[in-house]
């Protein structure tokens, strides 16, 4: 859970140009969905498509850069990893206790299991919600993301506001996400890191008994497993 006193710096490994240029490209890449809360808060570079432009030609004419493997590590996040691995891995472990076992026990392990790992999933951490515990993650410092499982990051992930509301007031940023939490009920708010990153294991729907493996991965979405929704049964089909 929440650390006081994280040294800023050990985010920042040693030998991440790459990660940076394209974490850079990343974070421009969804300028145009910004969510509401980063509206009147942030200011957006006049031309932040054109920064980061420079920016990288500035890395590929030193040499730190490949630019068809930065094209190949973006073509992979946007278009062949996204939340559907995450909710394979929620969904496995709905079906089969003895994989939620471990997934609760060595996320990381679990999740390679099912052929998912590599960057940003390497130490992973499931943690899972109750009628009686409600689990939120952000990342305080930054934008640290479990890509493995989720893909990339919504903008409000990454908007100062949602990072510190989320530990100043993450009952009152629920509700303006839609999702009302009783009193009983406690929040639990996990800080990433560029080591440590996690995924909430949503409860499964009431209703949702008679579903297989493929129906209930499907009903799983981001923001459930980010912590800032409930994992729902769509609406009965009206039969007019
Ligand atoms: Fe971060």
């Amino acid at each position: 859970m929440l650390q006081d006193g994280r040294d800023a710096r050990a985010t920042i490994q040693a030998g991440s140009l790459c990660y940076f240029a394209y974490a850079m490209k990343v974070a421009t890449h969804d300028l145009p969905q910004a969510h509401e809360h980063d509206q009147g808060h942030q200011a957006v570079p006049s031309d932040p498509s054109l920064r980061v432009k420079a920016l990288e030609s500035l890395l590929v004419e030193k040499g730190l850069v490949d630019p068809a493997a930065l094209d190949a590590l973006i073509d992979a996040y946007e278009n062949k990893i996204g939340p559907r691995n995450g909710a394979r891995v929620v969904a496995r472990s709905w079906v089969d206790p003895a994989y939620k076992e471990r997934l609760l026990t060595d996320a990381t392990k679990a999740i390679e299991e099912l052929g998912y790992g590599g960057r940003g999933g390497q130490h992973m951490v499931a943690v899972e919600n109750t009628p009686k515990v409600h689990n939120l993650v952000v990342c305080t410092l930054c934008s640290c993301y479990p890509w493995t499982v989720l893909g990339l990051p919504p903008v409000w992930y990454k908007s100062a506001p949602y990072r510190s509301r989320a530990v100043i007031d993450p009952r009152g940023l629920l509700l303006e996400f839609g999702l009302k939490l009783g009193e009983d009920v406690e929040v639990r708010v996990w800080d990433s890191t560029a080591e440590l990153r996690y995924l909430v294991l949503p409860e499964r729907p009431p209703g949702s008994e008679q579903l297989g493996e493929e129906a209930l991965a499907a009903l799983v979405t981001r923001d459930a497993m980010i912590g800032v929704a409930r994992v729902t049964m769509p609406p009965p089909e009206s039969h007019s």
